[in-house]
């Protein structure tokens, strides 16, 4: 039986009455993450140490709660949403860094920790912390490994798993166990890798130890501007086909463009169809010899202009560009749906083409600004809520993108996750057998099925008895799941 009173007094007592939030107004803040979707929270409570994330598992099962991690809530795919009484576990007041080992080329840093805040701790000593989502001076590094956050300097990189060495994990039974190592190369089974991107459904990460990478000697940044979308995204397959990785291949289409140029007065074009942001880094004369075969592609696929920064001033203007684009959205309309499907990048101008022709169709404003040298698709819908029928419509187009992207050999998440939003979709893309896998391995960490139950896997996945909740919907089918949330779920 839950018991939120008992459970709440309980927890006072342990963690201090500042730490527990109970009255409505605190739960609705924390009922929804940046997606739209929202739900509601039973009781929040802010951890500062391991003992207390495992003092506050252990009540949520002696009380019959759901554990919803939660680290900044600036996830995309509804991962944090907490569905029924939950017990939403926030992770922000543990934001200390632990240790910066350079000669080890490691740190060790609690989960609420900015992701930013940690690339500025390590300014000076020649290292640095390679994901770099655009949400990073908000976003967690718990929330970052919870997603397997990617950023744009993930392409030559990798994404947030191939940056984290070991986790410490308070698991659904509260106990605490360490997954990876130090080192190189942990023995067994990679259970760090299963926890990274589990988005809070297999435990709560108490401690990360990341891997530091040497800051590059040289960087070159260009913006490279085209008269069709289609020219732009050949651009990008030739510049990888050519042998060349950058550190970052970024591209974003007029409507982005314009909303982000009259925000953030970065000198990007705004007649051009789209443009491509592209960075190169390393030994200086390795640098220079990959600019020249950046540009060597771009004048094949009729580029206009070629704007490589002459300064880190002006390269921080163009990065300031980027990534402030999704705070200019709100130029364009109140309310925001943002995609995240993964396509080959052969595929990019034919999936980007079907993108414009359904919002067409469904009369939805569309605009563009990507990961498109790891063909991660951001598609940004912009509406406003109150015009009557127009969520219905922008889930439709959603959902239309989604199947767009799979027949065009893609996946449903870059970066962002499952959550869920797209945790109906997961058939597209899995076998029964597949999800059953899936199933299993999550019963194996939580056999309660406590943590962040009704997240990543759709309603009917199963391993022997153990089943993954159903997320307040009758029906399972495809794409359901999220529409079949009641009407007022939704932003
Ligand atoms: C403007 C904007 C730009 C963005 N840009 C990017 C981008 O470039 N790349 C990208 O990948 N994402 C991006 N995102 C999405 C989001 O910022 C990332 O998904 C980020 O990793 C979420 O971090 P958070 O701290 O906000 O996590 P939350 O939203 O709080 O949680 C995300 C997931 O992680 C789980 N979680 C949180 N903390 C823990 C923990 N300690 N242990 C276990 N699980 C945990 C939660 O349960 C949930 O499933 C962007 C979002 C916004 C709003």
């Amino acid at each position: 039986m839950t018991d939120l009173d008992a459970a709440r007094r309980e927890l006072e007592r342990a963690l201090g009455p500042d730490d527990v939030l109970s009255d409505p107004l605190a739960l609705r803040l924390y009922a929804r993450d940046a997606s739209m979707v929202e739900g509601a929270a039973g009781l929040v409570v802010f951890t500062r140490s391991t003992d207390d994330v495992a003092t506050c598992v252990r009540a949520a099962a002696m009380h019959d709660l759901a554990v919803v991690p939660r680290g900044s809530g600036t996830g995309l795919a509804g991962a944090s949403t907490p569905i029924g009484d939950a017990l939403v576990v926030v992770t922000a007041k543990m934001h200390r860094i632990l240790e910066i080992r350079p000669e080890d080329r490691l740190a060790w840093v609690e989960p609420g920790l900015f992701n930013l805040d940690l690339g500025v701790a390590l300014r000076g000593t020649g290292f640095t912390y390679m994901p770099d989502p655009s949400s990073q001076q908000v976003s967690s590094i718990g929330g970052n490994v919870g997603t397997n956050a990617g950023g744009p300097h993930c392409l030559a990189y990798g994404v947030t798993s191939a940056h984290v060495l070991a986790l410490d994990v308070v698991l659904g039974d509260g106990n605490l166990v360490r997954l990876g190592s130090e080192g190189p190369e942990a023995a067994g089974y990679d259970l760090r890798g299963v926890v990274v991107g589990s988005e809070g459904t297999v435990g709560l990460v108490a401690a990360a130890c990341v891997r530091l990478t040497p800051e590059p000697p040289g960087i070159t940044t260009m913006l490279l501007d085209f008269a069709t979308v289609e020219d732009c995204a050949a651009t990008v397959s030739d510049i990888i086909a050519r042998g060349v990785v950058p550190a970052a291949l970024e591209m974003m289409d007029r409507g982005i463009v314009r909303a982000v140029e009259s925000f953030a007065h970065a000198g990007y074009p705004t007649d051009a169809a789209a443009v491509l942001l592209v960075e190169v880094d390393g030994i200086r004369a390795g640098v220079e010899a990959e600019e020249r075969e950046v540009g060597a592609a771009a004048r094949d696929h009729s580029v206009g202009t070629i704007r490589v920064a002459g300064s880190p001033e002006e390269r921080a203007l163009l990065w300031k560009g980027r990534k402030s684009a999704f705070g200019a959205i709100a130029q364009i309309a109140p309310h925001y749906h943002l995609h995240d499907c993964v396509v080959p990048r052969t595929k990019l101008a034919e999936v980007l083409t079907g993108v414009y022709a359904i919002c067409r169709r469904e009369a939805i404003t569309v605009t563009n600004v990507f990961h498109a040298g790891d063909g991660n698709l951001h598609p940004l819908l912009s509406f406003d809520r109150s015009e009557p029928g127009v969520l219905e419509r922008v889930l439709r187009t959603s959902e239309e993108i989604v199947r767009l992207c799979v027949d065009a050999g893609g996946s449903l998440s870059g970066e962002h996750g499952i959550g869920l939003e797209k945790r109906d979709f997961m058939p597209l893309v899995f076998t029964e057998n597949d999800l059953a896998a899936q199933a299993c391995v999550r019963s194996a960490f939580d056999p309660s099925g406590r943590m962040n139950p009704q997240k990543v896997l759709p309603d009917g996945a199963r391993c022997g008895d153990f089943a993954v909740a159903a997320a307040g919907t009758d029906a399972a089918g495809v794409g359901d799941a999220a529409r079949n949330l009641p009407e007022d779920s939704w932003i």
